[in-house]
């Protein structure tokens, strides 16, 4: 609904003359979903939800033009039922801290100009003429950034790699989001696309290579588009390209668009699906650091990842490694779905507690109902109960409890919430997405999913979790990529905490 907002607010303000006063900014995701499209006048920053273009001429006669504030349009809190006037003082942000993603909220991603004005680009000024490529991924390594792809692997050890071998090295930016729930990555392309492309630069320049790819998801027009524009006016203005702000150094970026398939978010998929092959995930005896893209060394890392990177350039590793835990140094971005109250994007610093981002950002379970379970790591990831409601989340303890990071997705479920019937949705979605060359992923998943749709059919026999387990451990074992490796998580985790709820099935046979 925002374009339409917009398209009032414009005609609102020539109407009464007021179109040379105030400033219209088209931004991107604000994050707070739930409460869409949000309408923020800035500088005191007046929070209105939920904008209709029915509301806009009101906002402009009181606030715009005799600096009072609409009551009745204003956020009403859940919890403590007052309403509230400014953006910074709603709970859902107060407890945020939005390193990464606060930025969508003030510049409009079409016009560099934004970007530069809230010190875009500082960084790679700063990694051409004042650092030397070592020096950059030393900053990197220092800071402690893990890929936010999912696999958490230490960012600057990945550049420090890349670099050393020789041969035309391509940075890759992995776009290819692709966990049902998760739309991080989406946001901060569609809303803030030169903190990704300022992130590639500085990246290659610490590996020394002149040619980008951003492998982007089918499904994201918008960020294609968007990126697409800011390529367009980076290259407009002498940064990408040849002769890079007049530092002699060389580099561009090319936009590859996905064909929908989930498995080429594997680094090895996503590098065959570029050079136009299937994408299929290969063993990776050799890393893509050494052979990736076309047989040359590759870094890939993921949106998220490459829009940590100029924070960490401008204000250095000591900044940045005092955000976080020991092993997960920075902030996260998760997107909070499913039963939840605030759905939306949540940014907090790495080891903040499932309790404060479900309920204190979060807003707790719609119609009071109980909170039973919380799917953290896309659909492979795994179902976390009550009782680790107060484990900091952070890349090691979330494995510790069965479950991982992923890409920050995080779907809330409510105590009416069928735990077998999750499992078999997510091992569904694996099933379609398998790219089927292995015989453990491939049969493994269809026999699972066969057993899981029998127990909720109510037509479950004696041994069938026995089976499960079986089957679980096999395909984990013997599958040849992360997407088959992590497949039987849903499952296992939800028959280590809600077993009864599978015995149940087979026992009532309902
Ligand atoms: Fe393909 Fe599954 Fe094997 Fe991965 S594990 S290569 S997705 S069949």
């Amino acid at each position: 609904g925002t374009a339409s907002v917009y398209e009032s607010l414009v005609a609102e303000l020539k109407k009464a003359g007021l179109s040379d006063l105030v400033e219209v900014r088209l931004t991107g995701c604000h994050g707070f979903c739930e409460k869409g499209p949000i309408m923020v006048i800035h500088p005191e920053g007046i929070f209105y939800p939920q904008v209709k273009p029915d509301m806009i001429p009101e906002i402009v006669e009181m606030t715009l033009k005799n600096g009072e504030i609409v009551e009745k349009f204003l956020f009403k809190d859940p919890v403590s039922k007052k309403k509230i006037v400014h953006e910074k003082d709603i709970p859902f942000y107060k407890l945020q801290k939005r390193v990464i993603f606060g930025r969508n909220q003030m510049i409009d991603p079409t016009n560099v100009l934004h970007y530069i004005g809230e010190d875009g680009y500082k960084g790679l000024e700063k990694a051409l003429f004042e650092m030397e490529p070592q020096q950059i991924i030393q900053e990197i390594k220092g800071a402690g950034l893990r890929g936010r792809g999912g696999g958490g692997f230490p960012t600057g050890i990945k550049w420090a790699t890349c670099a050393k071998h020789d041969g035309d090295r391509f940075v890759i930016c992995n776009a290819d989001e692709g966990d049902p729930g998760a739309y991080m990555d989406r946001s901060l392309l569609e809303g803030n696309p030169h903190s990704i492309i300022e992130g590639m630069l500085i990246a290659a320049v610490a590996m020394q290579s002149h040619n980008g790819f951003v492998y982007v998801r089918h499904e994201y027009p918008l960020a294609v588009k968007n990126l697409n524009i800011a390529l367009k006016s980076a290259r407009e203005i002498g940064l990408l390209g040849k002769n890079i702000l007049g530092s002699g150094f060389d580099f561009d970026i090319k936009v590859s668009r996905g064909g929908g398939s989930f498995v080429c978010g594997e680094s090895t998929a996503l590098m065959a699906s570029l050079e136009g092959k299937p994408g299929r995930p290969r063993a990776k005896y050799v890393h893509t650091v050494e052979k990736g893209f076309r047989e040359s060394p590759s870094s890939l890392n993921n949106v998220e990842t490459y829009a940590n990177v100029p924070h960490i350039i401008n204000n250095g590793a000591e900044w940045y490694a005092s955000m976080g835990t020991e092993g997960s140094k920075g902030t996260k971005i998760f997107s909070l779905v499913g039963n939840v109250v605030n759905t939306g994007l949540v940014e907090v610093p790495m080891g903040t507690n499932l309790r404060t981002i479900i309920y204190d950002i979060g807003g707790g379970i719609p119609k009071k109902k109980k909170f039973k379970a919380v799917q953290s790591g896309g659909p492979s990831g795994g179902c976390i109960p009550e009782q680790f409601l107060d484990v900091p989340v952070d890349f090691d303890e979330l494995v510790k409890i069965g479950s991982m990071m992923g890409s920050g997705g995080m779907i809330v479920m409510d105590q009416d919430t069928c735990m077998v019937d999750v499992a078999r949705y997510f091992l569904d979605f694996l099933k379609e997405e398998s790219c089927g060359q292995c015989n453990p992923c491939r049969e493994g998943i269809k026999q699972m999913l066969d057993v899981l749709t029998r127990i909720c059919a109510g037509e479950g026999k004696e041994g069938d979790i026995e089976l499960l387990e079986e089957l679980g451990a096999m395909v984990q074992k013997f599958s040849l990529c992360g997407l088959g490796t992590s497949s039987p998580n849903p499952v296992l985790t939800t028959l280590m905490y809600f077993r009864h709820e599978y015995e149940a099935h087979i026992r009532d046979k309902k």
